[in-house]
């Protein structure tokens, strides 16, 4: 045989073998598609928007966040065991004010400086210098009159307590709409005082009641603030409507309502973007959210999200919010970090609205409805 003969045949070989090796790793190579090695990976379908923007809104990408299927969800804590936690939280955190009043009330003798020191404690809670000063005078008036061990000082000052708290105050949530449209509440806040995760742990609230809830993610100003939500509606299996980083909130919370009534949902749960910005901005850009929203369903309800250890700076932006927007219910966070619980009387007395839940720590079940009775006990226990 010819050399170049045995040549050619040798590198048919040597390409043979290159070819037979290649085959064989591509079949080995984990995740490899062997079978059709020359097709590209299949693509994963974009996410479609399944809804459009509602009328007069800026064209934004909104779509619907499906939660995982069931077995993965959530069962959130109900609400009488939410109000336990409260009890026990709030006698943790607040005791210093209900021990110190306690203390004081309980000397011998209640002369002007065991007074003074009382509304400086008071004060130091954050009850406010109005109703500091009106609290003292009725604890004055009835240990003076009552005096001895007829009316013990603890009695007298729980009603006195409970009387600057409220007990007839409608506290409860509008979670349920009318003329076949949900309940819609907005909720509204500085960034930072726990305005996303209280509508996370509101969602869970209204599961745990058989709730259908829709969740909208109109705070679209902070980058986290609709992947947090999507997380806290996932772990309960409520949809969260959302558009990309910076859309107008506006139709984010359209679209909200719309995916609410399609779903024949009982509340739709509307975050807000909480930047501290003059009023006439802020007043502008609630005030959209709200007309866009009310094209569709009335808003029932809006929640100011406060942080109780922001004192007095968290009156002045309690007060910004009122005037730009008709806050109907107050939610006081991290309550379990503050012992200025006093906060309660002022932020009522200020806004003439009540309080209507308390979030008491980062747990996904840390929020409850606000109950005077047991926040006035817990401070009084010790
Ligand atoms: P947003 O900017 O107002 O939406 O605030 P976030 O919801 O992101 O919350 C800000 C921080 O406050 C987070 O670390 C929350 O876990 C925390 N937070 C919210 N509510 C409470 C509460 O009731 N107690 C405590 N201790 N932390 C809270």
């Amino acid at each position: 045989m010819p050399d170049y003969v045995l040549l050619i045949l040798l590198v048919t070989a040597l390409v043979l073998l290159v070819g037979l090796g290649l085959v064989v790793g591509l079949r080995r190579r984990p995740g490899g598609r062997a079978d059709a090695p020359g097709d590209a990976p299949a693509p994963t379908p974009a996410a479609e928007p399944d809804v459009a923007p509602g009328p007069d809104l800026d064209e934004t990408e909104v779509a619907v966040g499906e939660p995982p299927a069931a077995p993965a969800l959530d069962r959130p804590e109900t609400t009488a065991g939410r109000l336990v936690r409260l009890r026990q939280r709030l006698a943790g955190s607040s005791n210093p004010l209900g021990r110190g009043l306690l203390a004081l009330l309980s000397r011998d003798r209640l002369d002007e400086d065991a007074w003074e020191e009382l509304e400086d404690t008071l004060i130091g809670a954050d009850v406010g210098v109005a109703a500091t000063g009106e609290l003292v005078e009725r604890l004055r008036t009835r240990l003076r009159i009552e005096g001895g061990d007829a009316a013990p000082a603890r009695q007298v000052l729980r009603e006195e307590l409970l009387a600057l708290v409220g007990t007839d105050l409608d506290r409860s949530l509008a979670a349920t709409g009318g003329d076949g449209v949900p309940a819609v509440t907005l909720v509204v806040g500085v960034n930072g005082t726990g305005k996303t995760t209280t509508v996370g742990k509101l969602a869970r609230v209204l599961v745990a009641e058989d709730k259908q809830v829709v969740l909208g993610a109109a705070d679209t100003f902070r980058a986290a603030a609709a992947e947090q939500l999507g997380t806290w509606g996932d772990r309960v299996g409520v949809p969260v409507v959302r558009g990309p980083e910076g859309s107008d909130p506006a139709s984010v919370a359209y679209e909200a309502v719309r995916a609410g009534i399609e779903r024949s949902a009982d509340v739709v749960l509307v975050d807000t973007a909480g930047r501290l910005q003059n009023k006439t901005g802020l007043m502008d850009e609630l005030g959209k959210v709200k007309r866009v929203i009310e094209k569709q369903a009335p808003v029932t309800e809006v929640l100011l999200v406060l942080d109780a250890t922001t004192g007095q700076n968290g009156m002045v932006q309690a007060k910004v919010f009122s005037e730009a927007v008709q806050v109907t219910g107050v939610v006081l966070t991290k309550l379990d970090g503050s012992a200025k619980g006093g906060i309660v009387v002022a932020v009522q007395r200020e806004l003439g609205v009540p309080v209507k839940l308390v979030g008491l720590g980062e747990g996904p079940d840390d929020l409850a409805p606000f109950d005077p009775e047991a926040f006035v006990d817990a401070l009084l226990e010790g």
